[in-house]
This record gives structure tokens, sequence and C-alpha cells, in this order.
């Protein structure tokens, strides 16, 4: 194994391990820090997906060292936290605590953050983040419930939450290519061994390009901190050095069989359409109604006895319009709504299996965290691409439901990911088909 993520959250998780499988690298998401799971496999990258981003500092530390001795035991030199790209974090961290742990357990005083994605229109500038055109501060996520970003200017942001000092790697010493930023990068590890609390340079980043360039300049450090966008540069950095060899059939999944199902729990505007996508094309489709569920009726037993009555693929679904889930949510609260849906959504992935169903397609983060809890799925081997962010992956399902591990393909599609036609694009798709 070349390189071990780890990953701040579950979707950003299976975005940086989508780049390193385009790349060639055969890879694996493991859900958590693995507890029953001894090895990954014959893989090139393995990435643990954690769940980080906006705990406590301390249990977000905790976590990601707990997984870094995970992958040292496994033989893993190189490291990558990966966080997103829009550098999502508060004031506590957990970028810079987290980062700053990590460095101290590799013993190492030298690393770069870089949450460059350029494909998705994140550029960094002068230290300074862009979203599209605006300026970080300026776009949408100055107002995120959770992370707001209200500063551009990451190396202040970092300074704010890392005790290492915060520098930059400007675009003017990016642009002078692979060789010169490499002889770059060795001096400022030489002087950083001099620092006490080690450096952390924001690494301007504006084409893909710059991405190759930090790739190949990076590929010998223990670890860098990034979005997803770095992996491009560093899978191919490590092909180029003949470390890893590139793998034409990196995305093959196994061939699966057994029927398809989508299971909706999203209610974000790109789930709706989807949603209103599938139905509209006169594909089967059953409402969960949230009263129902709410009022204790035995929802899941009712929508699996009419699952069992259909022929073609269907579509399961709560995703509702915006007003009525205000309505609900005022009526129910908000989260104790949210996890009774969710309760509901994994008891009926069980029963769905119990019924020959292989393939899954599922909207929602947290929709998807609880069919794949009650699926018991540990690791999810990384396919190929439906919509960017979004690849079809395959795991086994597990205890409580089989004595024995079962292939099944999984498609875990985050709230405002996706085309219109999603779901039957997903399915649509050849390593998808029944076997
Ligand atoms: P997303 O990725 O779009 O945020 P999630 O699955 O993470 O989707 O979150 C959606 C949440 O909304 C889940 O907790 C789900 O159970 C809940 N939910 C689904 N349908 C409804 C509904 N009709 N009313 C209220 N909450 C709902």
């Amino acid at each position: 194994m070349i390189l071990g993520v780890i990953a701040d959250d579950h979707t950003g998780a299976t975005d940086v391990a989508s780049m390193l499988v385009r790349s060639g690298l055969r890879t694996v998401q493991i859900i958590g820090v693995p507890t029953d799971i001894t090895e990954a496999g014959d893989v090139d990258a393995v990435v643990i997906a954690l769940k980080s981003r906006t705990i406590p500092a301390d249990a977000a530390i905790e976590q990601s060292l707990a997984a870094l001795r995970w992958l040292q035991q496994r033989g893993v030199q190189r490291f990558y936290f990966k966080y997103c790209s829009t550098f999502d974090s508060t004031p506590q961290g957990n970028i810079g605590p987290v980062a700053d742990a990590l460095m101290q357990a590799l013993g190492t005083h030298y690393c770069i953050a870089c949450p460059a994605f350029p494909e998705n229109q994140r550029t960094i500038f002068k230290g300074h983040l862009f979203v599209g055109e605006l300026l970080l501060s300026d776009s949408g996520m100055r107002n995120h419930p959770l992370t707001p970003m209200t500063d551009a200017n990451l190396v202040r942001v970092l300074q704010a939450q890392s005790r290492s000092k915060v520098g930059l790697l400007s675009h003017l010493q990016v642009a002078k290519g692979a060789e010169a930023l490499g002889q770059l990068v060795r001096q400022k590890i030489a002087e950083a061994e001099k620092e006490t609390s080690g450096v952390i340079d924001i690494a301007d980043a504006i084409t893909n390009d710059d991405l190759m360039v930090l790739g190949h300049a990076l590929a010998d450090l223990p670890l860098v901190t990034a979005g997803s966008g770095l992996a491009l540069g560093l899978a191919a950095a490590y092909i180029a050095r003949g470390l890893v060899k590139a793998d034409a059939h990196a995305a093959q999944l196994p061939a699966t069989k057994g029927r398809a199902v989508v299971i909706s729990g999203s209610c974000s505007v790109a789930t709706n359409a989807q949603v209103k996508h599938w139905i509209s094309s006169g594909k089967p489709a059953i409402k969960i109604d949230a009263r129902e569920i709410a009022g204790g009726q035995p929802v899941a037993q009712q929508v699996l006895a009419w699952h069992a009555q259909q022929k073609d693929t269907c579509l399961i679904y709560a995703t509702s319009p915006p007003e009525e889930v205000a309505a609900l949510q005022k009526a129910f609260g908000a989260n104790a709504l949210g996890e009774q849906i969710e309760h509901c959504f994994a008891q009926i992935a069980q029963g769905l299996v119990a019924q020959e169903v292989r393939r899954l397609v599922v909207a929602g983060g947290e929709t998807s965290g609880a069919v794949v809890n009650a699926l018991g799925v540990q690791s999810l081997k990384i396919g190929e691409t439906i919509d960017p962010g979004v690849p079809w992956t395959s795991g086994q399902l597990g205890k409580p439901l089989m004595a024995s591990p079962t292939p099944v393909l999984l498609a875990l599609k985050s709230g405002n990911f996706g085309s219109e036609d999603f779901f039957s694009k997903a399915l649509a798709m050849k390593g998808a088909q029944s076997a």
C-alpha cells in the first residue's frame, strides 16, 4: 500500500478515493477506524472515513491517530489528511489540531495544506481560497450552519487553529515546476527542523497542472493535508516513479447478482428533482409517510410487502419538498423525526436483502450511513464514477444479516450531488448490471 488517507467525513472519503481510482490506484474505503477488519486486501491505497469534521478537537485527534496507527501497522509510509475543498473548519479546528497531531506522531516538521480542486472551481492564489469567481468568504460557505467560513485567507484561518507556524508556498514558486519546487521543499524541511512546533505551508494551486507539480514535489513527504484534488498529482507522481503501477481495471468491481432498488432519504433540491424525474418517467415508487412513522405504524413492513409484489426496480423515498419537511419537523422535531426515518430505512434495507436485493442506490449522507450500518458493510471498494464525487462501490453484507460475507453493490450519494436522471443513470451502468 502506497498511500493511507484519513478523511474527516464519509462523502469526502469517497471523493478522494474516486480520484485515486481515476488515476489507476486500486482503492478501498473503510468506514470508521477499523476494529474487526484486519487487512484491507490487495490494494494500492486505503481511505479511512471518519466523521471528525465538527466533533470536539480532542476526539478528532484521537480518531485520526487511531486511523494512522492502523495504517502504520500495515506498512503504510505516506499519509494524506483529507478535508473539504472549502476548508470547512471552525476557529477550534479540526484541520489545524489534527494536522499538528499527525505531524507530531510521524515526527515530521513540515507539511502543506492545499484544499484546491480546480475542476470543482476551488482555487488558491496567494493563500486565498476562491469558490468559482468568489472569495470563500463571499461564497455560500459564509452561512454554513456548522462551519461558517468568513475569512478567505487560509494562512490566517489555519494559524488561528494550529500551533505550527503557517506560511505560504506561493503560485510563483509552484509555477517554477516540479524540480525547483522539490528543491525548495527540501530547503523548507531543513529549516522547519529548527522550529520547535513545525511549519505548515498553504500551497497555491489554480489549475490541475499546479496539482501535478505539487504532487511531484511532495511525493516523498510522510504527510500532506489537502482536499481531494491533490490526490491526482500525488497518484501521478507515484506512478511516474514506479512506486505503484497504474491499473487500467482499478475501477472494476466484482460482478454481483440480484435485484436493484433506489432508497432516498435526502430532501435536498437535487434529490427532490431526481425523485420527480424517476416518478415522471413512470417507474414504480413508494413514498414513506413520515407521519405514519412518527405515529408508530409498521411502515417498514408495509413497504417491504409492497416491494415483494413488484417486478421492476423500485424507488422507496421519504424525500419531500422544503415546505412539507418544515411542517413535519415542526410537528415532530427535526432530529427525532430524522432518526426515526433513518431507522425505518435501515429496517427496509435489511428486509430488501432478504428479498435478494444486492444493488442499492442510496440518496442522502445520513441515510447512506444508516443503510450501510444496517447492512453490516465495513469497507467499500471504489468503482466507476457515476457523477462527479459519486462512484459505484462494492462491499460485503456482514453481521447481523449474513452468516458469511455476501457481495453487495452500493451507490451512496450525498444530498446535492448528481444530475436529474442520476438514479436511472447509475442503474444503467455496465458494472451495475446483475451478473
Ligand atoms: P442530505 O445528504 O441531503 O443531507 P441526509 O440523509 O444526510 O440527506 O439527511 C436527510 C435527513 O432528513 C435524514 O435524517 C432523513 O431521515 C430526514 N428526512 C427524510 N425525509 C424527511 C421528511 N419527509 N421530513 C423530515 N425529515 C426527513
